[in-house]
């Protein structure tokens, strides 16, 4: 079988530096918040243009973290995409928030910014839950359109999360989606763009307070430099708790693996769009290719595809040994944990992409000759099934 995502290519290329380095940890005995840990917040500081980079145990508890330090809860809706992963929307019942489903744009598949705007209007008007927050996603590895989505939250007053969890890296213009954002959330987990191995994710944000408690609830509400000023306290501020959080460290493990990984990225990313390019050009005249945004970079976690006769294309490149995916078969609205959240507008758009999408190999070490085999099976599905 052809690898859907090579990650011991990558693993071949990092070589003995990388397992130098997770043994280092290993015998250094930091497991938790060793120096790798705040190595890697001020490298993704300097990577992702931001100025606080909080590391985290995944990219579910990044989207938390921003959502509990803004007290968002109870009574609160934050407007999010259905056609995502299910952590996207999950978050908010676990603060006690209701997610808000708004419909995607039918080439990106990225939040729609009219719709949002809709959709923000009619819960304001049913006037049963408050407006709190949007989260955007970069499915599939490229930029929501963060300038119409941040007019729109500014407007309404509301908090942006990109969750970037699929789409860290990205650009658009040059810049970074926390050039929009409030925060920029992503995850680690070892199949997306930037992972580890195992789980781990991070929060990018430029507001020092939001970060600093961001710090504390990361470690059980903990008291931080912020909580303790003007305050004495005879013990280890350590077991001093300000607010209720939870445990959400990344492992001393991770950030070693992360920052061999970090090193290599950006080539990563250029290779990544080579193998796009390569799709893009080869199969465009047979079926639905991906549109990236204007200005914008993908760092395709994905490369998605859209065909008539999914399951059949599916089916027959199994046969050649070609895997494929899809995500995601059923958007989260139709989902009984989510099917009676507010979806104002209706989801159409989502539920035509559900229906047709399917994403093939696609990673920064798939080599030309076996991109052409996979390229040349599409090929001949599509002229017989004409
Ligand atoms: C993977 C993913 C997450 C969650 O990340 P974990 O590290 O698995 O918790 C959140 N949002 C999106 C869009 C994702 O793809």
């Amino acid at each position: 079988m052809i690898p859907f995502i090579d990650l011991q290519a990558q693993r071949a290329r990092l070589g003995q530096p990388l397992e130098d380095a997770i043994l280092k940890v290993v015998r250094s005995g930091a497991y938790i918040m060793g120096p790798e840990i705040a190595q890697l917040e001020a490298e993704l500081c300097t990577f992702g243009k931001a100025a606080h980079a909080l590391t985290c145990g995944s990219g579910t508890e990044a989207l938390i973290l921003p959502l509990m330090a803004w007290e968002i809860g109870p009574g609160d809706a934050v407007f999010c995409p259905s056609f995502t992963f299910a952590a996207t929307a999950e978050v908010m019942p676990l603060v006690g928030a209701s997610p808000v489903f708004v419909d995607v744009l039918p080439d990106s598949y990225n939040l729609d910014p009219v719709k949002l705007e809709a959709a923000i209007e009619a819960v304001k008007a049913e006037g049963k839950l408050t407006p709190r927050a949007i989260i955007a996603v970069d499915l599939f590895g490229q930029p929501a359109d963060y300038p119409a989505l941040a007019a729109v939250a500014r407007r309404h007053g509301l908090k942006l999360i990109a969750d970037s969890a699929q789409g860290f890296g990205c650009t658009l213009g040059g810049h970074h989606p926390l050039s929009w954002a409030d925060v920029t959330t992503t995850s680690f987990f070892p199949a997306k763009p930037l992972g580890c191995y195992g789980d781990g994710g991070a929060v990018l944000c430029n507001d020092a307070r939001l970060h600093d408690i961001m710090v504390s609830l990361r470690v059980h509400g903990q008291a931080v430099k912020s909580d303790l000023q003007g305050r004495t306290f005879d013990h280890d501020p350590k077991y001093m708790n300000m607010r209720v959080g939870m445990n959400a460290r990344m492992d001393t493990i991770q950030a070693a693996v992360l920052l061999q990984k970090l090193d290599i990225f950006a080539d990563e990313i250029m290779a990544r769009n080579r193998v796009a390019a390569r799709y893009a050009e080869r199969l465009g005249d047979v079926v639905r290719t991906p549109a990236v945004i204007a200005d914008g970079v993908s760092v395709w976690a994905q490369y998605t595809i859209e065909a008539d006769n999914r399951d059949g294309l599916a089916a027959h490149l199994r046969g050649q040994d070609i895997p494929t995916a899809v995500y995601y078969p059923l958007p989260l609205h139709r989902q009984a944990p989510y099917a009676h959240y507010p979806q104002p507008g209706g989801l159409p758009v989502t539920e035509a992409a559900a229906a047709r999408v399917i994403s093939l190999p696609m990673h920064a070490y798939l080599a030309p000759d076996v991109q052409d085999q996979i390229i040349a099976a599409i090929r001949n599905y599509v002229k017989r099934n004409d």
